[in-house]
């Protein structure tokens, strides 16, 4: 089982995602996704038998390094509910994973991760340890990839705004593998997990009323199961600092809910203190299986509507 008394190396997660994939090799699937700057794999873990896709990913700040421990624990506790058509947290996982699947992404930014949790010696590219050691940031507090760039601040949408001059939209080999993943799978929803401030954020400045309405339903259905609050539209913001994000991407591409899980007070520094990890799983465990049914009672309504105009012909 996934242990919350210790850190993972992203080594040991590759080890447990390919272990989870033999384990539950009927109904899971371990694709490599992508290759990171510093030439590190992109595991993806599709759980499920579904069509339709919900996509998870944690880690694409490296040094909110608790999320990816806890994405490992909930892939695990699906895996073990569908093979034993258990229910979690009152969610029926063998049927929601039969209808739909989920795509977890435990480490989006596997570098980032790595200069987070082991220093700057985990770089494997000598150049790039350099160029990193000279930007002057304590490794704890890493958030882009090996080559200095903030993964959700280069997504080619409206709100992108350039970091350095070495750096364009979609320049990142991270940033076109989650792309590639958004548009090559048929996803009903995006939930994207960092840290800090136990908030959802829903609110999409680029995108219009119903759009945003759509995903306010979806948050404040989450928020009911987390206790997270709901991110003000203002604390969205539309340019600078925080635009380019994979969710905005998402939205805008996409059109389907996408939602951003901020775990973790808004006190903790970093290094994020590893006592947290129980109380984040807790509070997020069944989002995911949460948006599943929120989607399959969506699809029951519109055809529900649908048969009803039919009689009223
Ligand atoms: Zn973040």
């Amino acid at each position: 089982m996934v242990r919350f008394d210790r850190i993972y190396s992203y080594d040991d997660m590759f080890q447990y995602l390919q272990e989870l994939a033999g384990r539950f090799g009927s109904f899971t699937i371990l694709r490599m996704i992508g290759e990171s700057h510093d030439e590190r794999l992109i595991p993806m873990l599709r759980v499920g038998t579904g069509a339709k896709v919900l996509l998870c990913t944690a880690g694409i700040h490296g040094r909110e390094s608790l999320n990816p421990t806890v994405l490992l624990r909930i892939m695990e506790d699906y895996c073990t509910a569908y093979e034993k058509k258990e229910t979690v947290g009152g969610y029926d996982a063998y049927t929601l994973l039969n209808r739909y699947s989920i795509c977890f992404i435990p480490l989006a930014n596997p570098d980032g991760y790595e200069i987070a949790v082991r220093g700057f010696s985990a770089v494997r590219n000598p150049l790039l340890r350099r160029l990193c050691k000279m930007r002057r940031i304590p490794s704890a507090e890493w958030k882009g990839n090996a080559r200095g760039i903030d993964i959700n601040r280069n997504f080619p949408c409206m709100s992108y705004t350039q970091q350095l001059l070495s750096e364009f939209p979609a320049s990142e080999q991270e940033t076109l593998t989650l792309m590639r993943v958004m548009s090559d799978y048929d996803t009903v929803g995006y939930l994207d997990f960092h840290s800090r401030g136990e908030l959802l954020y829903y609110y999409r400045h680029a995108m219009p009323d119903t759009y945003n309405q759509s995903c306010r339903r979806l948050a404040e259905y989450l928020s009911a199961l987390c206790g997270y609050r709901l991110g003000l539209p203002e604390e969205e913001f539309p340019t600078g600092s925080a635009g380019g994000n994979s969710v905005n991407f998402y939205s805008e591409h996409i059109q389907q809910p996408a939602v951003t899980v901020e775990t973790v007070p808004d006190s903790c520094g970093f290094p994020l203190p590893l006592e947290q990890c129980e109380r984040v799983y807790d509070q997020v465990r069944r989002l995911p299986l949460g948006v599943l049914a929120c989607s399959a009672a969506a699809s029951r309504n519109i055809r529900r509507l649908r048969d009803r105009r039919v009689t009223f012909c």
